[in-house]
């Protein structure tokens, strides 16, 4: 799980912003993390292995008033300063969460039609066929979708253009927010990485492409039909994921195991619904668990169980 965030501010420089929403995002991962910036059609990266902290040496030569940043939690590649995100190609950069599985083909055709690689990651082929498709017909939003259609994994992505005062997110099988401040418009990865001004959000479906200048947002599906942005009210408070004076996340949620088990637990048995899902889950010819990372497993180790009851 790898924390993303992006920002297009009206006016005034976004990277002060975007370093904010790392912090805020740094439960998601922690091995590396990384901002770009544009300002005058220039993109520039500051990345570095460690957490998001190591950033501050060398960021404050970043400007602009669009950035994006990422906090990674490996899974292709070491953490390095050279596999940490934002990657760029040509004249696009991107910051990714997921796995995307035929990187491999994608890299090795990419790598014929020119293109090198420097990192061990999934995720720089994303920039590269981005930028192949932009070479190619000129039209961003075009190019977006064209290369996403080609990906298969799971990808939250935001994609950031030399060329245009924005950002494009994307969202295909991993977690993504919108958020509306009065001085500019956030994509990330999840609502606790929002700042309490964004007091409205819009939350992408799978296979949204959305587009935003600061200005004006629009939604679109992957073979580029509009799609609605429905914009919904949020108060912050609800959503706040801090440490809890504990010195990092995984401490935390270790500690507090025991804890959320039983508030689980009890939450379920309060309100009946254990014995509603025992009685659905009785009569199911198929039970399909779902999960990423920590719930993956958790389901994995579930699967037993639900296999004996079932036999
Ligand atoms: N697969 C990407 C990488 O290893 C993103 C990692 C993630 O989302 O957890 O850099």
């Amino acid at each position: 799980m790898c924390g993303i965030i992006g920002l297009v501010k009206r006016q005034g420089d976004a990277v002060g912003d975007v370093y904010e929403g790392l912090k805020r995002l740094e439960y998601r991962g922690y091995d590396s993390a990384g901002i770009a910036s544009l300002s005058g059609g220039a993109i520039d990266v500051f990345k570095r292995k460690g957490g998001v902290d190591s950033l501050l040496g060398g960021i404050g030569n970043l400007r602009g008033r669009v950035a994006m940043g990422h906090t990674r939690w490996a899974t292709h590649g070491e953490p390095s300063d050279v596999n940490a995100h934002p990657h760029v190609a040509g004249k696009i950069a991107i910051v990714h969460n997921g796995i995307i599985e035929n990187h491999r083909a994608l890299t090795k055709e990419l790598e014929s039609g020119g293109y090198a690689f420097l990192s061990d990651t999934d995720s720089e082929a994303i920039a590269a066929l981005i930028d192949f498709y932009y070479r190619e017909s000129g039209d961003l939003l075009r190019a977006v979708a064209s290369a996403v259609n080609r990906l298969q994994g799971s990808f939250s992505l935001c994609v950031m253009c030399a060329d245009f005062e924005g950002l494009i997110a994307v969202r295909y099988k991993s977690s993504q927010a919108i958020g509306f401040a009065p001085y500019g418009v956030f994509v990330a990865s999840d609502i606790p990485a929002l700042p309490p001004s964004s007091r409205e959000i819009f939350l992408p479906d799978d296979g949204t492409i959305t587009l935003t200048d600061g200005l004006k947002t629009q939604a679109y599906d992957f073979s580029l039909n509009p799609k609605k942005c429905v914009r919904r009210a949020i108060s912050h408070g609800q959503w706040s994921a801090d440490k809890g004076g504990y010195p990092h996340f995984m401490l935390k949620e270790i500690e507090e195991a025991e804890r959320t088990v039983k508030d689980t637990v009890d939450g379920i048995t309060r309100c009946g619904c254990m014995k509603k899902c025992a009685e659905i889950l009785g009569g199911a010819r198929d039970i399909i668990i779902t999960g990423c990372g920590t719930a993956y497993n958790s389901g994995l180790a579930a699967l037993p169980y639900f296999e004996h009851v079932g036999a």
